[in-house]
């Protein structure tokens, strides 16, 4: 037998280039139509602005992760909304009879390249956005040209089937109502604890992300334990209970209201005076500043992401918790302090643990993404360029000198996680919640 030779390459093989998806059988000329008219239609007075107002000051890539980390121009934030602003000009700007005349339209190649700038190198994190002085939210025209992407059939396979169980089983790792009641009545019996589901009036509805339910269980018991600690009157509902909005990242907007609505009905059915988002970053976005425009009208009840439901709790004296030991401290959640502006909350409840807290350099709203929101942990093919985003958190953490470390957001968490094995390095992340849950004093 030959002896193998492992060492000696004979030949070079090339990575291979990232493949793009495409769902359905449209023609390339009908994927256009359809994008483009997806672009307009979204195209607001804001938007329209924004198009016009970039000043090529380039504020905005040294801000983003995915542009530091590679230092390849394609991935600077106004680059990726670069299709998107040539189809304005052409199709309805102020001078689109003179575009018209120099620019072809769009065609489908040009989107599906565009596919990977879109969804695997945008994480909606928000600090381009923070970081431009022309104001313009690149963020969130990334997220409208997804949904253009998605009229179109033009998102990555793994996103869209997550997002596509989501709408047919009601969560995105197929956390279906059954799968929530057996695992309610296993973590009930397994920690002694009383978890409350489906009762039918209730002051708060507790929700929670699919990434908790089915790889960190125990923040349920953490969040159960805190409520009933506080006396509240609370459920779960198997029939509004996953927070996560796959609708959201995918650009399916009829998507994102169906997980939306799901959410409004069941809290509206219990008489929840106070809906409950769990540790997920974007669902605190979706049903927060997002929910009302889905529902149509204001919400009839308060939302409070968990972090703000403790402070509150903290703030009126009703959460009486043991000090914790060591210093630490805290990655924000794009979507919860720099969108989301509850950036004060979870040091409130760090504060009232005792906690010694190191923040990061930069912390708060000008925090650096872990690099797995959006739907881009989601993406394999996006590991990589995930991967050497994550190098720069693991160096804030580090230069931070905290010995733990805590988030608030379990998408986060589950990057962490990742990136933690990823480079064998010796952190691991823990969560607010379970923290005060963990610290609660004897009543
Ligand atoms: S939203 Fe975040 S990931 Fe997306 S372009 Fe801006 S800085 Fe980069
Ligand atoms: S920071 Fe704003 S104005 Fe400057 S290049 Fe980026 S989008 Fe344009």
């Amino acid at each position: 037998m030959n002896e193998l030779d492992f060492d000696t390459p004979r030949f070079t093989i090339k990575k291979p280039a990232v493949r793009h998806d495409k769902q359905g059988d449209a023609s390339d000329a009908e994927r256009s139509a359809a994008a483009v008219h997806a672009f307009l239609r979204d195209m607001t007075r804001s938007a329209a602005t924004y198009m016009e107002s970039c000043i090529r000051c380039g504020h905005c890539a040294e801000a983003c992760h995915f542009y530091v980390t590679s230092g390849d121009p394609q991935y600077t934030p106004i680059w990726k909304l670069e299709p998107l602003r040539q189809i304005w000009k052409r199709e309805a700007g102020p001078f689109s009879w003179f575009h018209k005349k120099l620019k072809k339209p769009i065609d489908s190649n040009r989107l599906r390249e565009w596919q990977e700038l879109l969804y695997d190198s945008c994480t909606l994190c928000g600090r381009c956005t923070l970081a431009c002085p022309m104001g313009i939210d690149i963020a969130a025209l990334v997220a409208q040209a997804r949904r253009g992407m998605f009229a179109a059939g033009l998102v990555p396979h793994e996103l869209w089937a997550v997002a596509e169980r989501a709408e047919r089983e009601g969560s995105p790792l197929g956390a279906t109502p059954r799968v929530l009641k057996e695992r309610i009545e296993w973590l009930s019996d397994e920690h002694g604890v009383d978890i409350a589901l489906d009762r039918p009036r209730a002051d708060v509805l507790a929700t929670l992300s699919s990434v908790e339910l089915m790889k960190y269980p125990q923040s349920l018991v953490a969040l159960a334990k805190i409520l009933n600690r506080l006396g509240e009157s609370w459920t779960f509902r198997s029939d509004g209970y996953e927070a996560t909005n796959f609708g959201l990242f995918s650009g399916n907007l009829a998507w994102q209201r169906d997980m939306t609505l799901k959410l409004v009905d069941a809290a509206i059915a219990c008489g929840a005076k106070t809906l409950v988002l769990p540790e997920c970053g974007h669902a605190y976005g979706a049903m927060r500043w997002q929910g009302a425009n889905m529902y149509g009208k204001p919400l009839p009840f308060r939302v409070l992401h968990i972090s703000e439901f403790l402070a509150e709790a903290v703030r009126a004296g009703r959460l009486k918790l043991k000090p914790m030991q060591g210093t630490v401290t805290f990655h924000d959640p794009c979507q919860v302090s720099r969108r989301g502006g509850a950036t004060g909350a979870p040091r409130e409840v760090l504060a009232a643990l005792g906690a010694e807290l190191r923040e990061m350099p930069p912390a708060g709203d000008a925090s650096w993404c872990c690099g797995g929101g959006g739907g881009v942990i989601t993406l394999h093919r996006a590991d990589e360029q995930r991967y050497r985003a994550f190098e720069i958190k693991m160096r804030q953490v580090e230069s931070s000198g905290a010995q733990r470390l805590a988030t608030s957001c379990s998408n986060c968490r589950l990057t962490f996680d990742d990136g933690q094995a990823h480079y064998k390095w010796g952190r691991k992340m823990e969560s607010l919640l379970e923290l005060v849950a963990g610290s609660l004093a004897a009543p």
